[in-house]
C-alpha cells in the first residue's frame, strides 16, 4: 500500500508520526473527498499498539522538552508558524480536498490563523509572569509546571485549526503531545508533523496517530501516562472519553456541540440581522458555534423571512475549490443521511421548509430554513451539523430568553438589536460561553472559548489554556528561610 497521497502536487504521508519516525500499521482505512466522494487513498489504521508507542514516545521526550528554556520553546513555535505560513497554499488545498470547506477561507482565514495560534501561544508563554503573594512574611510563589504527555482528539469540521488551538498551548507550556485527528479528515495533521519537524521540534514532542476513534481511542484516553486529554467533538464521544479517563482521573477539556440561538429584535438593523442569519450556512452548517435557531420578534418575522430567503437563494453552492462558491459539500455520505433524516422527520412532524428541505446533487444539501417548529421538537433540540436552520417567533424579551436558553446546550448566542441596554440585559440572562452582539465569529485568542451545559467542560484561549495544560504549583518559603508553623 503506498505511504503517500498526492493532492494538487502536495505529498501527504499517510502513516503515523511517532517518536520522530513515520510508522505504518498492518491495516489501513480509506479517506475520501467530500467534493466528489472519490477515494483519496489509504491511511494507517492505528490501534492500541500504536497508541502505546505514541504515548511512550511522548513520555520519553517530556523531561527534555519541559526543561527547554521558555525562549527556546517559543522560538521553535514561531518557526512552526513560519513553516505554516510558507505552506499555506499546500495546507489549504489539502484541507479543502479532505474536508470540503471553502478553499478561499482556508487560504485567507483559517491557515493564517493556524500560524497565528502558534505565534500567540509562543508570545503568551514569554509574557507569563510567575505570581508572588506575601502572607505574614512568607513568600507564596506560583509557577506553571508542564503537566506531561497530552492526548488531543479533534473533529473533522475545522481539522487543523482546532488541532492547533490545542497543540500550540500544550507545546508552549512544555508538554508533549499525541494528536489524533478525525478519520474523515486525517491529512493536514500529517503535514503539521512535517512542518514541526522541519522547524526543529525534537522527536517525540509531537506525535500524530491515525485511526478510528472506536479502535484507538480507549488506549489513548485510559493510558496511565497521559496527564491531560483535550477533546473537541460530539457529546456522546465526550461521555465515552470521560468514562475512560476516569480510570486515572485524567483532567479533561471538552469542547462539544451546540444549538445556539440568533435573537433578532424588532429594533435591529434588519439587513445586518439577515446577513448574520445567512452566515450560519458557512462551512455547509458544520460549525459548532452556528446559530442554527433563529428567534425573531413577531412584528418583523414576515419581513425578516422574506429578506432571508432572497439572500439565501443567491448563495452559490458547488465545488469548494472555486473562489465563487459560498457553500461546499457536507463531509461524508453518512453525515448527509443524518442531516436529511433530521429534516424529513421535522417535515413529517409538521415543519414547513421555507427554503431547501432536501438533498442536492452528490454530497450537497440544499440550504434549509424550517418554520412551524415546536420548542420541544427534535429539530429544535438536537444538533444537526448541516445547513439547516429553524425559525421561531417571540413576542416579549422574556419569551426570547426562555426560547434561547431552552435546550441542553450553552455554547454561544448571537443578538441583533439596536438597543445597547437590551443587549446588556439579555446577555446577562443567556446561558452561553460566547455572546455576540450585532456580530458573529470574531474572537480574540486571549478571550475564553467554550460552552456551558452539554456544550463542554472548561475553556480554551489565553490564560485558560495555560491553566489547563499546566500543574500550578505554589511554593511557600518561610521568612528568612526559617520554618514557621502558623
Ligand atoms: P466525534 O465525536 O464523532 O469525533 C471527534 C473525534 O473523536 C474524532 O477524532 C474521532 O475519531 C474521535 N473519537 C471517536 N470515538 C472515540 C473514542 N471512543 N475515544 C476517543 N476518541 C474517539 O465528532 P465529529 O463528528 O468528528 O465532530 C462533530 C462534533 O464536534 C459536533 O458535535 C460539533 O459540534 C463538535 N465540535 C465542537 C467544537 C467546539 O469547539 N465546541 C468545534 C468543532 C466541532
Amino acid at each position: 500500500m503506498p505511504d503517500k497521497i498526492t493532492i494538487g502536487g502536495v505529498s501527504v504521508d499517510t502513516r503515523h508520526w511517532i517518536g520522530g519516525q513515520r510508522v505504518a500499521s498492518a491495516e489501513t482505512f480509506s479517506d475520501s473527498s467530500p467534493i466528489d466522494g472519490g477515494t483519496l487513498g489509504e491511511i494507517a489504521r492505528g490501534g492500541p499498539a500504536e497508541a502505546d508507542a505514541a504515548v511512550a514516545a511522548a513520555r520519553d521526550a517530556f523531561p527534555a522538552w519541559a526543561a527547554t528554556p521558555r525562549a527556546e520553546r517559543a522560538r521553535i513555535l514561531h518557526a512552526i508558524a513560519d513553516g505554516v505560513e510558507k505552506r499555506i497554499e499546500d495546507l489549504a488545498i489539502v484541507e479543502t480536498t479532505d474536508n470540503g470547506a471553502l478553499l478561499r477561507s482556508h487560504r485567507r482565514g483559517v491557515m493564517p490563523r493556524v500560524a497565528h495560534n502558534f505565534r500567540f501561544f509562543a508570545d503568551w508563554l514569554l509574557s507569563l509572569e510567575h505570581e508572588d503573594f506575601d502572607t505574614r512574611g512568607h513568600r507564596n510563589h506560583v509557577s506553571w509546571d508542564p503537566a506531561g504527555p497530552c492526548v488531543l482528539i479533534t473533529p473533522w469540521n475545522a481539522p487543523l485549526m482546532l488541532a492547533t488551538w490545542k497543540v500550540a498551548p500544550a507545546l508552549a507550556a512544555g508538554n508533549t503531545v499525541v494528536l489524533k485527528p478525525a478519520e474523515w479528515s486525517p491529512l493536514t495533521a500529517s503535514l503539521l508533523a512535517d512542518i514541526a519537524a522541519a522547524a526543529g521540534l525534537p522527536a517525540g514532542v509531537l506525535n500524530v496517530v491515525q485511526g478510528y476513534g472506536a479502535e484507538i481511542g480507549d488506549a489513548l484516553t485510559s493510558h496511565p501516562d497521559v496527564r491531560r486529554i483535550s477533546f473537541t467533538g460530539s457529546v456522546p464521544t465526550a461521555k465515552h472519553i470521560a468514562a475512560s479517563a476516569a480510570a486515572n482521573l485524567t483532567p479533561l477539556s471538552l469542547e462539544l456541540g451546540g444549538k445556539s440561538p440568533l435573537l433578532v429584535f424588532a429594533d435591529a438593523d434588519l439587513d445586518l440581522a439577515v446577513d448574520l442569519a445567512v452566515e450560519q450556512y458557512d462551512n455547509a452548517g458544520q460549525v459548532c458555534l452556528a446559530a442554527t435557531r433563529i428567534l425573531v420578534e413577531d412584528t418583523i418575522a414576515e419581513e425578516f423571512t422574506r429578506r432571508f430567503v432572497d439572500k439565501a437563494t443567491t448563495l452559490r453552492q458547488g465545488d469548494p475549490r472555486d473562489e465563487a462558491t459560498d457553500i461546499g459539500p457536507n463531509i461524508h455520505a453518512r453525515q448527509l443521511e443524518k442531516i436529511d433524516g433530521f429534516v424529513q422527520r421535522a417535515l413529517e412532524a409538521g415543519a414547513r421548509a421555507v427554503t431547501g428541505g432536501h438533498r442536492g446533487d452528490g454530497q450537497y444539501y440544499a440550504p434549509t430554513l424550517l418554520t412551524d417548529v415546536a420548542q420541544d421538537s427534535e429539530i429544535v433540540q438536537e444538533e444537526v451539523f448541516g445547513p439547516v436552520l429553524t425559525l421561531q417567533t417571540f413576542t416579549t424579551e422574556d419569551e426570547a430568553v426562555a426560547l434561547a436558553n431552552g435546550t441542553r446546550f450553552g455554547l454561544a448566542a448571537t443578538l441583533a438589536t439596536g438597543d445597547p441596554e437590551r443587549a446588556e440585559r439579555v446577555t446577562a440572562r443567556l446561558v452561553a460561553g460566547t455572546v455576540w452582539v450585532n456580530c458573529f465569529f470574531v474572537r480574540d485568542l486571549q478571550a475564553p472559548f467554550g460552552g456551558s451545559r452539554l456544550s463542554g467542560v472548561g475553556r480554551e484561549g489565553g490564560t485558560w489554556s495555560f491553566d489547563f495544560y499546566c500543574d500550578l504549583k505554589n511554593t511557600v518559603t518561610a521568612p528568612n528561610g526559617f520554618t514557621d508553623h502558623g
